[in-house]
């Protein structure tokens, strides 16, 4: 990972390679047949490749473009209006089919077990006496926390 002010550099099969901030990718520092640069832009430094230095550019003019704020301003108006219909809609949906919901939650739970299990037992390895004390407090009849 390339940090501070300054672009690593290093030299691999007879050419210098910098490495890009973004991507985190080396490119090596050569020119074209027509003397031009091919993977990096020097007029901007070597901050970034080419390619990144593109995809930023391309995403700030269409950021900046009305038509597509306005496109987007319209999808974001339309998705709130109808997020309470879709949400009622998938909920009522799961109401009427509760064994293709039970279907899915088991083949999530068999694909996701070892993960499950894993994530219990290095909680229960961090939290062991928070969990304890709670087991205790409930035995004795305290309200748990
Ligand atoms: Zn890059």
């Amino acid at each position: 990972m390339n940090s501070g002010r300054y672009t690593d550099l290093r030299f691999r099969e007879g050419a210098f390679e910098a490495r890009c901030r973004l991507c985190d990718e080396w490119w090596p520092l050569t020119v074209d047949d027509a003397g031009k640069p091919e993977y990096w832009l020097p007029r901007h430094g070597l901050v970034r490749c080419r390619a990144c230095h593109l995809a930023i550019a391309r995403n700030r003019k269409a950021a900046a473009d009305p038509v597509v704020e306005a496109k987007r301003e319209a999808a974001r108006l339309r998705y709130r209006a109808n997020r309470a219909t879709h949400l009622a809609a998938s909920a009522a949906w799961r109401e009427r089919n509760p064994e293709r919901v039970r279907a899915y939650r088991r083949e999530y739970y068999l694909r996701h077990r070892d993960e499950a299990i894993a994530a219990a037992k290095a909680y229960y390895r961090e939290f062991r006496p928070v969990v304890l004390a709670k087991k205790r407090a409930v035995r004795r009849g305290e309200a748990a926390a």
